[in-house]
Formats: C-alpha cells, sequence, structure tokens
C-alpha cells in the first residue's frame, strides 16, 4: 500500500513538471512569437504615429517595444509591437513627444534567468526517472514476491504423461507422488511418509520442466513454478520474500505441485558460489527455501520439484533427507523413446508417406527431446517454405542437419563406427561381468553423450571400498582394459577409443607399483614423490632420489600389471565371445543395456 502511493506521488510531481515544461516551451516558441508577430508594424510606421501623436504608451524591451495607441480602446488596449531598431535618439524622441514609457524585462532576460531552469530540468528529469526505476526497484524489495507469485498462482498445467514420450521408467517412479497428491489422506492415515522433493536430473532438453508439469497434470493439482533464474539479479532478500511467498500460497493450494526450475542458480554449494555480490542473495534464497521445506510437515500435501542439469554443483544440505531426499534421472532418449517423442510431435503434422519415424529415431542417436521437437518443427517450417502439403523424410534430413550444425554435436554415428563403440563397451561389460570380484554393471549405453564420448558403461558399486587386494585392483584393471580387448578380439585392430580407459589404468598400475608396493622386483617401499600430495590428491610424481635403473623398473612393472591385466580381458573375452555377440547386438539395437540383461545374457550361455 505504503508504496503505491509513494508510486503515485512520485508520479504526479513527473507528471506536473512535464507539463509545465511543455507549456513553457509553447509559450516561449510558438505562443509569443505567434502573438507578437499578429500585429508586428515596422518601424517607420511607429516613428510616423509617434510624431503625429497618436500613440500613448510604450513599453521597451531589449530587442522590441509594444506601444498602444490613443485611438484604441480604453478597456482593452490593443498593443502594437515593433522590432527595436538600433536607435539613439529613441528615448530622446520619446521624452519630446510627451509619451508615457517604461521599460520591461526582455523576454532575453527571461530566457536568461530561466537559463538555469533548463540547464536543471533535463538533470531533474534524469534524476527522476532514475528515482523512479529505483523506487520500482525498491518497491520489488517489499512486493515483488508477492505480485510475481501471484502471477504464477497455482496453474492447471493440463498436461499429461501421454505428452511426455521415451521417459517411462522415470513416469513409474512419480507415479507414487501423483497417487499421493490424488488422496494424501489415504497415505496420512496410515502414518506412511513420502519424500518432500524430487529432484530430477538430467541434461539439457530431457524433459525435466515438461515432466514436472505432467506430474501435476496427471495428479489434477495446481503447479507452481518458480525457475532459479528468475533470482537471479535480484535485490537482496527478494528471493527470499519471493520463496516465503510462493510456498505460503502453496500451502493454501495443498495438495498441490511446487516447481523449482535450475534449482542449481540457488542452490549452488555455498563453498563454490565463487562470485561476490550475488553470493549474498543467493544465500539467502537458499537458506529460506531450506527452512521452508523443514518447516512444514511432509504430507502436508505440497510435494516439491526442482530440476537441475549440474547436480554436482548442488549444495549438499540441499540433498539431506527430509529435502530433495529423491533423485530421478531424466536421461537421454533411447531409440524407442526417440521415436515416441516424434511420434509426439508431429501428431499434428501431416507427414507424407515416406516418412519413416523409426529410421529418424536411428539416426538421431544423442538428441534430446528437445531437439526432436525442434527438428520436427525446422521441417514443417520447410516444408511451409517449399509450399508443399505435406512433410517429407527430405524436409526432416535437411531439418536434422541444420539442427546438428547448430549443435556441434558428433553427428550421428556410421553403422561401423557404432558397431566398435557397441564391441567395446560390451566388452568393459561382459569382463565385469565375469569377474565376481567387480562392481556389477548397471547399464551400458551407446548413445553418444553431449560431454564427448561415444558410449559409457555404468557401474553400481556394491558397497564402499575401503581395502583392496591386489588381486582385486588387477580385475578393476581388466574391466577397465575390456573396452579395448573387446576391440583387439573382434576386429584385431585397436582404436582411439580407450585412450581414457588407459589413462586411468596407468595410473592405477603405476600407483600399485610405487605407492601400494604390490610386486616383488621393488618390494615394500614408497616411490612416489610427497610433493604435491596435499591438496592435489595423489599425484604421478616420483621421489627425486630414485636410481635410474629403479625409475625403469618402475616403467618396467607398471608395464607388466597392465599387460596381465589385459591379457586376463582378452582370454575371458575370447571364451564368452558369445555373450560379447549377443550384447553388442543388443547395443546395436536398443542403444542400452541393463545390467539384469547381461546378466542373463552370460548365464544362459553358461547354462548351454
Ligand atoms: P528440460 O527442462 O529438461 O531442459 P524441457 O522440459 O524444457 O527440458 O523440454 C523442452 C521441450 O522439449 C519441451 O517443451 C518439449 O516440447 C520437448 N521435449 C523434451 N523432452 C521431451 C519428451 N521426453 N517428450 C516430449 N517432448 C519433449
Ligand atoms: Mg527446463
Ligand atoms: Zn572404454
Amino acid at each position: 500500500m505504503d508504496n503505491k502511493q509513494k508510486k503515485k506521488v512520485g508520479f504526479s510531481i513527473g507528471y506536473f513538471g512535464l507539463m509545465m515544461l511543455l507549456a513553457w516551451v509553447f509559450q516561449i516558441l510558438v505562443y509569443q512569437p505567434m502573438v507578437l508577430r499578429l500585429q508586428e508594424v515596422p518601424y517607420s510606421e511607429f516613428l510616423r504615429k509617434l510624431e503625429s501623436g497618436e500613440i500613448e504608451e510604450v513599453v521597451l524591451s531589449e530587442s522590441r517595444l509594444l506601444y498602444t495607441c490613443c485611438g484604441d480602446d480604453e478597456a482593452n488596449p490593443r498593443r502594437h509591437n515593433v522590432v527595436r531598431v538600433d536607435d539613439p535618439d529613441l528615448i530622446e524622441r520619446l521624452t519630446e513627444a510627451g509619451v508615457k514609457f517604461s521599460a520591461e524585462a526582455s523576454a532575453g532576460g527571461l530566457v536568461s534567468q530561466l537559463g538555469w531552469i533548463i540547464t536543471l530540468l533535463p538533470l531533474a528529469l534524469i534524476w527522476y526517472f532514475l528515482f523512479r526505476r529505483m523506487q520500482q526497484g525498491g518497491a520489488s524489495v517489499m512486493s515483488i514476491g508477492k505480485s510475481k507469485a501471484r502471477e504464477i498462482a497455482g496453474e492447471l498445467t493440463g498436461v499429461k504423461f501421454e505428452d511426455v514420450g521415451g521417459l517411462d521408467e522415470v513416469e513409474v517412479e512419480l507415479r507414487e507422488i501423483i497417487d499421493f497428491l490424488k488422496d494424501p489422506q489415504r497415505y496420512t492415515r496410515l502414518g506412511a511418509k513420502l519424500p518432500k522433493g524430487v529432484l530430477l536430473v538430467g541434461p539439457p532438453g530431457t524433459g525435466k520442466t515438461l515432466l514436472a508439469r505432467a506430474t501435476a497434470g496427471e495428479a489434477g493439482v495446481p503447479f507452481f513454478s518458480i525457475s532459479g533464474s528468475d533470482f537471479v539479479e535480484m535485490f537482496v532478500g527478494v528471493g527470499a520474500a519471493r520463496v516465503r511467498d510462493l510456498f505460503e500460497q502453496a500451502k493454501a493450494k495443498a495438495p498441490c505441485i511446487v516447481f523449482i526450475d535450475e534449482i542449481d542458480a540457488i542452490g549452488q554449494s555455498r563453498a563454490s558460489a565463487m562470485s561476490l555480490g550475488t553470493n549474498d542473495e543467493r544465500e539467502q534464497t537458499l537458506n529460506q527455501l531450506l527452512a521452508e521445506m523443514d518447516g512444514f510437515e511432509a504430507n502436508n500435501g505440497v510435494v516439491i520439484m526442482a530440476a537441475t542439469n549440474r547436480p554436482e554443483v548442488l549444495d549438499k544440505a540441499l540433498l539431506r533427507p527430509g529435502r530433495f531426499d529423491r533423485q530421478v534421472q531424466v536421461v537421454l532418449p533411447t531409440d524407442t523413446g526417440r521415436q515416441q517423442i516424434l511420434q509426439i510431435h508431429t501428431a499434428k503434422v501431416p507427414l507424407a508417406e515416406d516418412v519413416s519415424l523409426a529410421r529418424l529415431a536411428q539416426i538421431t542417436a544423442g538428441f534430446s527431446g528437445a531437439d526432436l521437437a525442434n527438428i520436427v518443427n525446422e521441417a514443417a517450417l520447410l516444408a511451409v517454405r517449399q509450399e508443399r502439403q505435406r512433410v517429407t523424410m527430405e524436409d526432416f534430413d535437411m531439418a536434422i542437419e541444420r539442427v546438428v550444425a547448430g549443435l556441434q554435436r558428433p553427428m550421428t554415428l556410421k553403422p561401423e563406427l557404432k558397431r566398435r563403440v557397441a564391441y567395446h563397451e560390451g566388452g568393459h561389460a561382459l569382463v565385469a561381468q565375469l569377474l565376481p570380484s567387480t562392481d556389477p554393471v548397471h547399464k551400458v549405453s551407446v548413445i553418444p553423450t553431449s560431454k564427448g564420448a561415444l558410449g559409457y558403461t555404468m557401474h553400481m558399486p556394491e558397497e564402499d571400498t575401503y581395502l583392496l587386494s591386489k588381486q582385486e585392483l588387477q580385475e578393476q584393471l581388466a574391466v577397465m582394459l575390456g573396452g579395448r580387448a573387446a576391440e583387439w578380439v573382434i576386429f584385431h585392430d585397436r582404436s582411439t577409443g580407450a585412450a581414457n580407459d588407459l589413462e586411468r589404468v596407468s595410473a592405477i598400475a603405476r600407483r600399485m607399483v610405487t605407492e601400494f608396493g604390490m610386486t616383488e622386483a621393488l618390494g615394500p617401499v614408497r616411490y612416489a614423490s610427497d610433493a604435491g600430495m596435499s591438496y592435489l590428491g595423489p599425484s604421478n610424481m616420483m621421489r627425486q632420489d630414485i636410481s635410474p635403473e629403479t625409475a625403469r623398473t618402475i616403467d618396467v612393472e607398471t608395464r607388466r600389471i597392465v599387460e596381465e591385466s589385459e591379457a586376463l580381458a582378452v582370454r575371458l573375452l575370447e571364451e564368452r565371445s558369445d555373450a560379447l555377440h549377443q550384447i553388442a547386438t543388443v547395443l546395436l539395437e536398443k542403444e542400452v543395456i541393463g545390467g539384469d540383461e547381461i546378466r542373463r545374457i552370460v548365464e544362459r550361455g553358461d547354462a548351454a
């Protein structure tokens, strides 16, 4: 209220000033000259009238003189206006004629008097506009939280899971939340506690925002959303106020979903946020968010969802139990997922007969849902430009090219390259499966990642490891070398794809020799240098005082360990090349394969 009034006052002062200025300008530039020019009389005429005694009174100003004639109407004397000529005898003549005369501050004098106003006015105006801005900003300090939150007041999104493609597994995870939102009492009656917060984690454009909206749509509850980036560039305290307000409104509308998009913008780890200035604001906002999340009971019907593509920068406090205690991975779509997404986005696009979504899905490995939506749109635009009634496969091909060019992403893998990646990743997975001491495989994928990897194998550590035997370490090395070994077994060839693996392998092997004393030849002596150990972790540096022979032995021993491990991997893969082929085939077909399926393939072969 207070602010509104203040704002109004500011407004009227501004308008008043502006009107004054306009009136003045009008007077000086338009009205005065107009009036003056109307009755302008030549100087000679004035002199003639002066001599003939017709003139009654004269008012002198610097550049003009105004006179009234005796013949004029008494009550409303008409003023005649003469441009003054340089006439040194004027005063004498006036005295002679016996005319009453006086002087008036000239227009020029007026202008010079008003001069300071002219110089001050622009300054005043600038100041005024700045002030108004600040006031608006200032107003926001107190009321923006409210007004903005009102704008986003719980929206019924109407988006359903059928609008989201290729995320079936994630949808299953969210079902429980939807059930809860539909009927909170059913859960509270039994005292069940639901997770307060769900964090959607995944690369940009994979549909996290869409998924959150669909969750609200499926449950039929209001959706309050706010984006972390909204908080950037705000006055200190605004973000916190906004969070408070958002939760207040949400609680009033429970059951509902509060969605914080791009939470990394506020939830960045307090230690890692190095930037000055915004730091304070972010911290306050984050603290408010944490306080709100702790402040209400689970089960009051508000479910908080958040999305990020940079989970690693999030403050640990956010991930503690009772906050975002459930994380859902939203991954890049697989082949079938891409096909579903294409279907969703082409539902309203007339397609030519030659368009095969299955084929499109095949050649768009590594594309996100947003990329695919973009492709469909581009293709439709191309068709429109060609004045075609239907979108053809050619349009799609061109659209893909365009989008790829914009993305600078490794274009779709050529079939032979994909085959190679499939065997490489399959090799890692199979060796891991065959060596029981190593972490079981969780998932293998040959979808190129945006970070440049052509594929990856995800392991699932069963337990934290504190101590590893030499045997276990060597088996781990074998897993890391499994990709390279598989390429050797199948293609009798090496590729650059193993460079990363080799880097990790070499580092571990070297530590086995120089730090863990795991070789007979060198014995239980530490050879690694302690310099640089402090905070950068173990370094690859050697002690300065070791003899050249010892250094050579270290190299030889490191190499021996790596070669032994690789031999182990090659042997395992040759023995079970049947399983390797099967895994690679599944990978080529579906692009991903789960750990369970790999175990099944391996066991089936065992039984045979
Ligand atoms: P994110 O929040 O993960 O960055 P968005 O949800 O904003 O991604 O996705 C942007 C757009 O891309 C969506 O509006 C939708 O049109 C499309 N899209 C992304 N993923 C999918 C998907 N899985 N299914 C259907 N459309 C998708
Ligand atoms: Mg988003
Ligand atoms: Zn590899």
